[in-house]
């Protein structure tokens, strides 16, 4: 008998060793995941197995399945909420695997304590496990851990560069283009004598300054604003939003009205003075009324309408412009996110704006929000909760 363990022990042995040579040599999902299961099947008498790797970058490995045989995401994050991280024997599976299988072993795996990936077993018999099968599939769900987090952080730092990446992409195109013409049209006045078409030279100047500074604005704004790598540091006051809106409004008629664009003020007289921070705010509407101009097209309404509802104010900016198809509508509010569309071609712009207007609303415990129909108007707002901080003399809500 006790050779017969000896012979089990070193058969485990040789495919950990197999495993993190595996690993060692090409440290990727895709790569470990598919061998790490397999095993585990064998080693457990399973008759099918899944490996799935949850947000992004999301992967999914199976064996002896199909897909569509997997419950979706929310279904299997549900059934392994609140577990830890460890071997979970259960009877009861999620749909659609009920009814095809008589019970799971599943693991959740964590990543800087946040679930990142599901590891699951499925069995048609009853689940037997001797100890020793238990500890080498820890040791193998270790290892699968393992790649999983160098996996995700990679994919971060992927990220990080592609914004540095579209951060000098825009500093040296969208910048550059407004310095060209602002060369050309002041060397144009230094070189006319007594011009009749230098006030159309100084206004295109003057065009070309302010793109390029709401463009200069929109990059510092998203910097210190973001919520997870911004170091701003809030300034309360007590602010009249009434004021504030009809103040913006008044800014931005003369550029609508250039379009042709009728913009109005809609206010509830129930505003409270609040307590926010006053920059941030007008920043944040300023950029949807920006937007409200730019992507409707002329002849159109925008409205900008202040309300009280419920223990909320809303802030909200419509128009009757292009609007949004509901499949970019889930990606608007991230950074650099821009539609390409024809409509928009003449249309300049980070993909900073909304991103700014959402860290602004999180700076105050509320939410940034759009609803909208493609090819009949938008409204995009801001939600600012009545309470704790956000009222005048209040504490942060307890
Ligand atoms: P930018 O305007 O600089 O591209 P934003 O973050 O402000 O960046 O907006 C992101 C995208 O959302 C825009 O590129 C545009 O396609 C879309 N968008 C924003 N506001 C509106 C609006 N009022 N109507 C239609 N599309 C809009």
């Amino acid at each position: 008998m006790a050779q017969f363990d000896n012979h089990i022990q070193s058969n485990f042995m040789t495919l950990l060793q197999n495993v993190i040579r595996l690993i060692a040599n090409a440290p990727k999902l895709e790569a470990v995941a598919p061998t790490i299961l397999r095993e585990a099947i064998a080693l457990t008498g399973a008759s099918a197995g899944f490996y799935t790797v949850l947000e992004e970058p999301s992967a999914l490995y199976v064996n002896n399945l199909t897909e569509d045989m997997l419950p979706d995401n929310d279904m299997l994050i549900a059934s392994v909420e609140g577990l830890e991280q460890d071997i979970h024997l259960s009877t009861n599976l999620p749909e659609p695997l009920h009814g095809s299988f008589k019970g799971w072993l599943v693991v959740p795996m964590m990543h800087k304590h946040e679930l990142a990936g599901v590891f699951g077993l499925l069995f048609s018999e009853d689940i037997t496990l001797s100890d020793e099968a238990s500890s080498v599939l820890l040791s193998l769900m270790d290892s699968l851990t393992i790649v999983t987090s160098s996996e995700k952080s990679s994919a971060r730092h992927y990220k990080v560069t592609q914004n540095q990446n579209e951060f000098v992409r825009i500093v040296s195109h969208d910048l550059r283009t407004p310095l060209t013409s602002i060369r050309g049209f002041a060397s144009m006045i230094e070189s006319a004598e007594e011009d009749p078409r230098k006030s159309h030279f100084a206004d295109k100047i003057l065009s070309g300054v302010t793109q390029m500074t709401s463009l200069v604005d929109n990059i510092q704004d998203a910097g210190r604003y973001d919520p997870e790598t911004g170091f701003y540091e809030m300034e309360r006051t007590p602010t009249d939003l009434i004021e504030m809106v009809h103040g913006i409004v008044r800014n931005h008629l003369l550029p609508a009205e250039k379009e042709d664009l009728t913009l109005r003020v809609s206010t509830s007289d129930n505003i409270p003075i609040v307590n926010v921070d006053n920059n941030m705010i007008e920043r944040s509407i300023i950029n949807l009324v920006d937007n409200a101009i730019k992507y409707t097209p002329n002849g159109g309404e925008i409205e900008v309408g202040l309300e009280k509802k419920d223990d909320n104010l809303l802030i909200t900016i419509s128009d009757n412009g292009y609007g949004i198809s509901p499949e970019n509508i889930s990606q608007l509010f991230n950074r650099h996110f821009r539609i390409r569309r024809r409509e928009h071609n003449r249309v300049k712009g980070s993909g900073l704006g909304l991103f700014i207007v959402r860290s602004v609303a999180h700076h105050h415990d509320g939410e940034a929000f759009v609803e909208s129909v493609e090819g009949e108007g938008s409204t995009f707002g801001l939600r600012i909760p009545l309470k704790g901080e956000n009222l005048l003399g209040g504490v942060a809500s307890v």
